[in-house]
């Protein structure tokens, strides 16, 4: 075959930009979501490059985009490139810049969804406009799906497609979606750490229910519910929990010990310093707790005989959640104190194979990128619809091709998110590369 023309790498680079600008433009908060409108835009983008694309409607004003490259099928099933077009809310008043004027400031572009994940919904879309523009020969073929609702469950988004549009994943091979990205520091040292998941952490929320004796709110009460309830939750919240070694904390440890950035991966006050600096590392690496409801009383003159909180709960891969429920009983140690699982069962979290040809495309293209990058298997410290996608059998990955500092992570669901213009470009380039190695046609 004839040498493709030299991708101008500049002019994509801006156009990226606007693309990114006028999708962040269109507010896809949810709830409600409303994703149509997003959907059609990148429609619209699609069908311009020439590529085939499908709206699929899941529930009144809630769409998915599909689009399809084909390939001759000579090096196995399909590429599937996954995002979401929903965001949750933004409560504009906490933001210095609006959350949806996609306003660049210092490098920055600023909007909900900039990280999470319409700027990787981005990449996607710059990876089948170039395998188009630059005629790769395709071996496989390459699907690009931006869905709804994967911030409120999915249940108008994957999971209904998976249930209601089976074809659309049938003879996916593989698929990428969100669930780690890059990180260029570790414990204070500059690194090119990538993560990429290939399971995540399992949820195990916790309902506490504190009874006590009830009655007025003018004499001081001993044992309220309320009282039991504080004392219950300061407990949980003073338990020492620390690094969990697992076999896949170990295994990461082990990478990072190589690399150069752990000294002794057995020196455990050394490890949770070390891993203290960030957290979402401390989450990677612990089974995390963080009360997020409380419920007592109706007004300021009673005493409520009973008072609940929910303790949003986050297992390491292989952990118990019956043995995280009784753990946390016995920290509470009060038989007034009812400690138990918010909801019993839950599908078990199904794990993706580390050694395959994505992972190694992956791990070559970054190496090459930069001389030290360190590419390492993760549990996602949150829920994707890679969760959906796994028990199909198609081996899913979370893969943001970025360099992202702990501001633009903390950005994740908070106010000022924000995805710099150089991890935009960066990501662009390494998508596309992965994607062209991963379906091109050898020659
Ligand atoms: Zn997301």
């Amino acid at each position: 075959m004839t040498n493709p023309t030299p991708i101008a790498w500049p002019a994509v680079h801006a156009e990226a930009l606007a693309v990114l600008r006028d999708y962040l433009r269109i507010d896809t908060s949810n709830p409600p979501g409303n994703e149509a409108p997003a959907a059609r835009f990148l429609g619209r983008l699609l069908a311009a490059e020439g590529i085939e694309c499908e709206f699929i409607e899941t529930a009144p004003g809630r769409e998915a985009v599909v689009a399809r490259l084909r390939g001759d099928g000579s090096r196995g099933g399909a590429l599937m490139l996954a995002n979401h077009l929903d965001t949750v809310p933004a409560e504009a008043e906490g933001w210095t810049a609006p959350p949806f004027a996609a306003e660049v400031r210092d490098g920055r572009v600023y909007g909900r969804g900039a990280v999470d994940m319409k700027g990787t919904g981005v990449m996607h879309l710059f990876a089948m406009f170039l395998a188009k523009r630059q005629h790769v020969p395709l071996a496989r073929d390459l699907v690009f799906l931006a869905a709804p609702d994967e911030e409120l469950g999915s249940s108008v988004g994957v999971t209904w497609l998976i249930r209601e549009r089976p074809d659309l994943f049938e003879g996916v091979a593989f698929a990428l979606n969100e669930g780690a990205s890059g990180i260029p520091e570790f414990a204070g040292r500059p690194a090119h750490l990538f993560e990429v998941a290939v399971t995540e952490k399992e949820l195990a929320p916790l309902r506490i229910v504190a009874t006590g004796t009830p009655g007025h709110g003018s004499k001081p009460a001993r044992d309220s519910a309320t009282v039991r309830l504080l004392d219950a939750l300061d407990r949980l919240r003073r338990w020492q929990r620390g690094i969990t070694y697992t076999p896949e904390t170990r295994a990461y440890l082990e990478r990072l010990h190589e690399a150069g950035l752990i000294d002794d991966i057995d020196d455990r006050a050394g490890v949770e310093a070390a891993i203290g600096a960030s957290p979402d590392t401390v989450a990677a690496f612990t089974n995390t707790l963080n009360v997020t409801v409380l419920r007592a009383g109706t007004q300021s003159n009673v005493v409520p005989g009973r008072a609940e909180a929910l303790v949003d709960c986050r297992l390491l891969p292989g952990q118990s959640r019956d043995a995280w429920a009784a753990e946390a009983a016995a920290i509470v140690d009060d038989p007034l104190v009812q400690v138990t699982l918010e909801y019993p069962t839950s599908a078990p979290v199904v794990a993706s194979p580390w050694d395959t040809e994505v992972t190694r495309v992956i791990t070559e293209v970054l190496t090459e990128t930069f001389e030290d990058a360190v590419v390492l298997p993760s549990s996602s410290i949150v829920g994707t619809d890679n969760r959906f996608m796994r028990p199909l059998g198609i081996p899913s990955y979370g893969f943001i091709p970025c360099l992202l500092s702990q501001e633009e992570r903390d950005g994740f669901h908070a106010h000022d998110e924000f995805l710099t213009v150089e991890n935009l470009n960066l990501g662009v380039e390494v998508m596309y590369e992965v994607v062209r190695r991963l379906c091109e046609a050898p020659h």
